[in-house]
């Protein structure tokens, strides 16, 4: 397609998909990759990252042909809106992206541009491997024990976006439905009322833990765990639990043994190659992150449950500054750290860019540049542990070199040199 504002770079090949559902994809050597800065610090670790990508790409023989696209604040500068249709266009043809944070102000304006995004590209499994770096200050004893890998759903529960505002037409008229229709009488409060919808489905569960087995069979991994809260809302996040058994059990047969079933058959030993499902009620899980972090390996959770929970299981490896993501869907990802914009610190060239780095991992894995992947994984670690780093990190360790993000940024570049 033919973009009005968006430069497509001409040396640069597409990325296709040979088997989308199945993720196949067909990669140049030389790919064309959208990027989106991102708003806020946006301006600062967007650049830093698209440098060391390309670094990691250029030490392994290949090279990434950028293409800037916009949201947000740089798309109201261009376009006059949030999310211009040819950028959703854009990535969605070039099926492999990376974005920094949008800005998503809280109640009202519009809606998140992180979400519409999401749901209007259908990545539907958000992902945050959480995994310790060497050198990365901690605030528990022991962050080398967490290795783990969230799955959240993307596209429902309460962040579908089904909700009524208080003072309106439209949520006095839910309140009648849901008090006189459907029998829920003086369930909630009288005055002012705010409501919500909280849709869990089949499709969109059993897609998601199926995206989390696969990760598991394919990384060796030993566990799914089900993260829910089925005990209070068990039409919803009970089903979700239900449905994510289902799915192990029906479309996986020995390869995925359930927890029930490895105690009641094969009396708790765990077969070589199979991965074994459980499930967990989130507010013990939250403590269990913390009190038998090493139990846990791969998570599949519901939209709210995998935010949380996610961004707690980042704390104990360093924080916001380092926790990377990405958002896939079938044959597409759009890789994006989990920290948001911090706009107090937007254009300092201060903030740590670690994130959004190994966020680009993520992708670079995604297309099978594996060694790409490591040596930045590498270099990231190495200039941690020569304790050259950003504000974040250097406040908690002692002796540390306060670096600029694009400072940090070339050092890891020349780190990537050193190691290829
Ligand atoms: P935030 O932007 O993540 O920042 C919160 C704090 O985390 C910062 O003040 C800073 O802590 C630390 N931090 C975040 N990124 C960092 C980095 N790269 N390096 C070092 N420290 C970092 O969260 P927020 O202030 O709640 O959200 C701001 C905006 O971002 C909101 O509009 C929110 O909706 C949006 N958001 C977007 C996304 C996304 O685009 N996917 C995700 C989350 C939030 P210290 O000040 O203590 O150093």
């Amino acid at each position: 397609m033919s973009y009005d504002k968006v430069e497509v770079p001409e040396d640069g090949e597409k990325i296709t998909a040979v088997d989308a559902e199945n993720d196949e994809l067909d990669v140049p050597e030389n790919p064309i990759i959208p990027i989106i800065h991102g708003d806020g610090i946006g301006q600062d670790v967007g650049p830093a990252a698209q440098k060391v990508l390309q670094k990691a790409a250029e030490a392994t023989g290949r090279e990434i042909h950028w293409m800037r696209v916009y949201a947000g604040e740089s798309a109201r500068e261009k376009y006059d809106e949030n999310l211009p249709e040819e950028t959703v266009e854009a990535i969605r043809e070039h099926r492999v992206a990376i974005k920094g944070p949008l800005t998503t102000p809280v109640g009202a304006g519009f809606r998140s541009l992180n979400v519409a995004l999401r749901k209007k590209l259908d990545l539907y499994a958000n992902v945050r491997p959480t995994y310790h770096l060497d050198g990365v200050p901690s605030p528990v004893k022991e962050p080398e024990k967490m290795d783990m890998v969230n799955f959240r759903e993307n596209t429902e529960d309460v962040y579908a976006g089904i909700e009524w505002e208080e003072g309106t037409d439209e949520v006095e008229k839910v309140r009648e439905f849901v008090e006189d229709d459907m029998g829920f009488d003086e369930t909630i409060h009288q005055g002012a009322v705010g409501i919500g919808v909280k849709p869990i489905t089949e499709f969109g569960t059993k897609r998601l833990v199926r995206k989390a087995i696969d990760y598991a069979l394919e990384n060796d991994r030993d566990s799914v765990t089900l993260v829910h809260k089925g005990n209070i809302m068990k039409f919803t996040e009970g089903q979700f639990r239900d449905w994510g058994y289902e799915v192990a059990e029906e479309e996986y047969g020995d390869e995925v043994i359930t927890e029930d079933t490895l105690w009641e058959e094969q009396d708790g030993e765990q077969p070589d190659d199979a991965v074994v499902v459980n499930d967990r009620i989130a507010d013990n899980m939250l403590q269990q992150l913390l009190t038998r972090t090493e139990n846990y390996d791969v998570l599949a959770m519901p939209n709210l449950n995998g935010d949380y929970l996610s961004d707690a299981a980042g704390a104990q490896i360093g924080g916001l500054g380092i926790a990377p993501g990405a958002n896939f869907g079938d044959g597409r990802v759009l890789a994006e750290p989990v920290h948001g914009s911090a706009p107090k610190y937007a254009g300092q060239d201060k903030v740590n860019p670690s994130a959004m780095i190994l966020s680009g991992r993520l992708m670079l894995e995604y297309i099978g540049w594996e060694d790409a992947s490591q040596l930045v994984r590498d270099a990231v670690e190495a200039t941690i542990s020569s304790k050259k780093v950003t504000y974040d990190i250097e406040r908690q360790i002692e002796g540390g070199e306060k670096l600029a993000t694009s400072e940090y940024a070339d050092e890891i570049c020349k780190n990537i040199e050193d190691l290829a």
